[in-house]
């Protein structure tokens, strides 16, 4: 600052010098007047100069000048490269928050005080069936049509979710989508969106369970009471009493055979997959199986003609346990759905890609296509009173299919009414080796 008084000054003492020296007194006069409008236009081209290039806004090229104006400059241009710099980061900041929320399970969808969509994830998009560039700045009760939904947008109480139908969702595959409304700011709601298809099928599994266990109790426990009552209140002779108390030891049996495989169902889901330590020789297991398929053929008193092929001699990584009781009720199948003195065929063979597999062949009943799909469903069965006649509990495929998945396996089906059927449990080619 001192720099530009003192050249101002300069200049005027050199204006005025030079004019004394040309005109006199006058001209000195003359000489400070033009030596003080020469400045003020220099001055005004430089300070125009730096109001161009403020104006255009260009924080990188200032105009190269000295003094005041090249410091007002200088500082500009600094003001301006920090507001770029903030405004960078901020514009980061904000695409690194849209990118959290593109990345979140939930579906996001940001909408103004009036319902217009201003911002959504793909997740809502897929969710709800939003184009993301389409539907900017439509009213979301445009697009979510269904009436659950725009009672709940108008009704204004969002502590609680309303649920709608998903993109696809057809009659046959119903897709349901949780939607919560929560205000913020000024007016604006955000929109939060989950799939819940999952959550409502396994609850609806679980009350079906639940009514279906409960009905499997509470019939042989009615059959109970009712013989407890008449022996209680009826003069019996001794031939009626035992024949009575047969037929309650056999609704015990029944309790008792439910509530076994319930517990064994529920040891498989709730326990880790069978490790790769423990390796059994088949012919042990077979044998165990074998002793177990003639007793029960004794106690149904149906005696089939059971033919146990030979078994290779490889040993398998499985739970013991687990795969006895899998055959068990393969070949305890067999033995109830295929009328007396009929052959079942029951054989452990090696696949070509070096899996095992167990295989009982019965030239029992057969089974309907539309059945076999569902037949590893719990409670499942397509003749009730024969399941329940033959000591049934309805459990038993979905016993082994889950065992056969927890070794790496599956349960195959194969079957045709009148002619029998085929079931075989696979095990996978890392779970076998050759017996040493
Ligand atoms: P259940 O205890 O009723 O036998 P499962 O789960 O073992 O229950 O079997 C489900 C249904 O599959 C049975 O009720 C029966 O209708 C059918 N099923 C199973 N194995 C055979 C078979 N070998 N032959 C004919 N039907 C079978």
């Amino acid at each position: 600052m001192a720099f530009r008084i003192a050249t101002f000054f300069l200049l005027l003492s050199a204006g005025g010098v030079a004019g004394f020296q040309a005109w006199g007194h006058v001209g000195a006069d003359i000489g400070v007047a033009l030596a003080a409008g020469a400045w003020f236009l220099f001055d005004l081209l430089r300070g125009l100069r730096v109001t161009r290039w403020l104006r255009r806004g260009d924080a990188v090229e200032p105009p190269r000048m000295g003094g005041l104006w090249g410091e007002v400059g200088d500082r500009a241009r600094r003001a301006l490269r920090k507001r770029d710099q903030e405004r960078l980061q901020a514009e980061d900041r904000l695409q690194a928050f849209l990118a959290a929320i593109q990345a979140s399970p939930n579906g996001v969808v940001l909408l103004d005080a009036a319902g217009h969509i201003e911002w959504c994830n793909q997740t809502a998009a897929e969710h709800l069936g939003f184009d993301v560039a389409r539907d900017h700045m439509q009213l979301v009760g445009n697009l979510v049509r269904d009436p659950g939904f725009t009672a709940y947008y108008a009704g204004n109480d969002y502590s609680g979710d309303v649920v709608v139908p998903g993109r696809g969702s057809t009659a046959s595959r119903s897709r349901r989508i949780s939607i919560q409304l929560h205000p913020y700011g000024e007016g604006r709601r955000l929109l939060l969106s989950r799939d819940v298809t999952a959550l409502e099928q396994a609850e609806t599994m679980r009350r079906d369970f639940v009514a279906n266990v409960s009905h499997e109790i509470r019939t042989p426990l009615t059959v109970l009471s009712g013989f407890v009552e008449t022996l209680q209140t009826l003069p019996l002779d001794e031939a009626e009493r035992l024949r009575y108390l047969g037929m309650m030891s056999q609704q015990a049996h029944r309790m008792q055979s439910l509530v076994n495989d319930l517990l064994t169902l529920s040891r498989l889901e709730g326990s880790p997959a069978p490790g790769m330590t423990e390796w059994v020789a088949l012919e042990q297991i077979m044998a165990q199986c074998e002793s177990e398929a003639r007793g029960l053929t004794e106690t149904l008193g149906k005696h089939q003609e059971l033919l146990f092929g030979p078994v290779p001699a490889v040993s398998v990584a499985v739970s013991q346990t687990e795969l006895v009781s899998a055959m068990s009720n393969l070949v305890s199948n067999a033995i109830r759905y295929t009328p007396a003195r009929k052959a079942i065929d029951i054989g452990w063979h090696l696949l070509p890609d070096g899996g095992v597999q167990f295989r009982v062949h019965d030239a029992g009943l057969g089974i309907a296509p539309e059945h076999i799909p569902r037949l590893t469903e719990r409670f499942y069965r397509v003749d009730r009173s024969r399941s329940r006649e033959t000591g049934g509990t309805g459990l038993g495929l979905a016993i082994v299919k889950h065992v056969a998945q927890r070794h790496g396996g599956e349960l195959r089906i194969v079957s045709t009414v009148g002619d029998g059927s085929t079931f075989a449990l696979l095990l996978p080619a890392a779970r076998v080796h050759q017996a040493s």
